[in-house]
């Protein structure tokens, strides 16, 4: 069903994305391949349709519950859980390594220790047969155990060539900045990866998924109301499947959807203003406003803290915004966001 809200995992359910589906597949060879784009795009939802298609075994880690501050433990139960679920496919390599138990349906991984598993020899290991590693949310590895998995990610492009690494990003500047290929001194410095950009849905496009999901499940919608979404939804497949699941489970006012969509953006911006501090939400806000130039952020922000704001700490605050994907070139990335952004304090 098109406005099931779970991503989604089969090719039916998938609307549009042929394209990228395609892409992949191509570039099935490249031993990293990285699908990057905002939140809601429907990055996961491509990850997964692809990784049920293709014909290789593959372990799927979802990166999301990841902290700042990760450890080991916190890797490897998510390793874990991936792998918990596909026990019989993985049954012989698993049984290979010391450091790892399989009870039942479930597996335990030693993490500390001699005998603790490191990321490379589980490489080594699944590289005996042709495997995918799909990580979700890759930029959640950033912080302290970042030169681990990089090094280990390092050592499998080389000598592992039998594996094949998809790593997606909703914060794009952040995956980059964790993989560091640019950068001389870091394991991956100059390796090739492929990167899959996600767009948003143009006009038409967007249109024509509403009308495809209410057609689906028999529900009548007028032109105007399709129209009002897309002009405020934008063509983002996460708020358009949002919007078209709570219409056609009874929430029929247009802007009580809206509504409920933008608070739950604001909590999404309210936890990165909680992380980051509070010049996030007045930058935000200056932009939601309307404010486009750096120098007019600026003047905004200081008005309203009535403190002189060093440049290079705006800088940075804009940096950082950027590099989550918020905004580009001083305006949001997701319209929803800007709404909800209007809304803080
Ligand atoms: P991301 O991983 O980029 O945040 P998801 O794959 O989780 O995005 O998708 C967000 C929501 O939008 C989910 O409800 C998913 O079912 C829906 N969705 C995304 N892309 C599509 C698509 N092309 N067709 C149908 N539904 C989609
Ligand atoms: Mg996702």
């Amino acid at each position: 069903m098109l406005f099931d809200p779970r991503p989604k995992t089969r090719r039916e359910d998938l609307f549009g994305r042929d394209r990228e589906l395609r892409m992949l597949k191509e570039n099935i060879n490249t031993p990293i391949t990285l699908i990057t784009g905002i939140r809601r795009i429907g990055k996961s939802s491509i990850l997964s349709v692809f990784l049920n298609e293709v014909d290789i075994p593959s372990v799927l880690l979802d990166l999301r519950s990841l902290g700042t501050n990760y450890g080991l433990k916190d890797l490897y139960s998510i390793l874990s859980k991936a792998l918990s679920t596909k026990i019989d496919k993985f049954m012989e390599v698993l049984k290979g390594l010391s450091s790892v138990k399989i009870l039942g349906n479930e597996i335990e991984i030693r993490w500390k220790g001699r005998d603790a598993l490191t990321l490379s020899s589980f490489f080594d290991a699944l590289n005996k047969r042709r495997v995918i590693i799909a990580m979700d949310e890759a930029q959640k590895f950033r912080g302290p155990r970042a030169i681990e998995i990089l090094n280990a990610l390092a050592h499998a492009y080389d000598y592992d060539r039998n594996l094949t690494f998809i790593l997606t990003g909703s914060e794009a500047g952040l995956l980059y900045d964790f993989l560091k290929f640019d950068n001389e001194g870091s394991p991956l410095y100059g390796r090739y990866c492929f990167n899959l950009v996600v767009e948003r849905f143009d006009r038409d496009t967007a249109r024509e998924f509403l009308k495809r999901g209410f057609e689906e499940v028999n529900v009548d919608v007028e032109d105007e109301v399709l129209e009002d979404a897309v002009n405020f939804f934008d063509g983002i497949p996460g708020w358009l499947t949002f919007f078209g699941n709570e219409y056609i489970s009874g929430n029929k006012k247009i802007e009580t959807v809206k509504n409920i969509a933008v608070n739950l953006a604001l909590k999404e911006i309210k936890n990165i203003v909680r992380a980051r501090g509070r010049r996030y939400a007045l930058v935000l806000k200056a932009i939601a406003e309307g404010e486009d130039t750096w120098s007019s952020i600026k003047r905004y922000v200081e008005k309203r803290e009535g403190v002189t704001v060093s440049s290079s700490i705006l800088s940075n605050t804009i940096n950082n915004l950027e590099d989550m994907s918020i905004i580009k070139d001083y305006k949001f990335l997701d319209p929803v966001y800007r709404a909800a952004s209007l809304k803080l304090a």
